[in-house]
């Protein structure tokens, strides 16, 4: 928990979020300025600033987050179609909450290159 995060405190009810699945670890939520018709960030409970600061530690919370982000995907009917997921790391990244979140988006079709 880090004071000043606004993840943090959404993790910790302090400020209201549209839930979509939560469990010891992870908790998703919809993000709350839609970049798709499906735009869900799913977020470790613990405070890691940004994935380039993850360590060996947390390697398997890695990989479950993304094993619970294909529940969520699936469950949110995005399977067939596709989708796709975004980590934004750092001020290039484009990372404006520094909270690790990997982003879920479907429901369109997608464009690459990024912007
Ligand atoms: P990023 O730019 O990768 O750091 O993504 C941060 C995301 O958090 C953006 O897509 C924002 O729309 C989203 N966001 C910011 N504040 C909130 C909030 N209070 N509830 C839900 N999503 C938020
Ligand atoms: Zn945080």
């Amino acid at each position: 928990m880090s004071d000043d995060c606004l993840f943090c405190k959404i993790i910790a009810g302090d400020i209201p979020s549209n839930k979509v699945y939560s469990d010891d670890e992870v908790y998703a939520f919809h993000d709350i300025s839609p970049a798709a018709p499906v735009h869900i960030l799913v977020i470790p409970k613990n405070h890691i600033p940004a994935v380039i600061e993850a360590g060996s530690q947390d390697e398997g919370l890695l990989g479950r987050l993304i094993l619970r982000a294909n529940e969520i995907a699936k469950q949110q009917g995005l399977a067939d179609d596709g989708f796709r997921y975004v980590i934004n790391s750092g001020n290039y990244g484009g990372q404006t909450v520094s909270h690790l979140h990997l982003h879920i988006l479907g429901g369109r079709q997608m464009t690459w290159p990024p912007g």
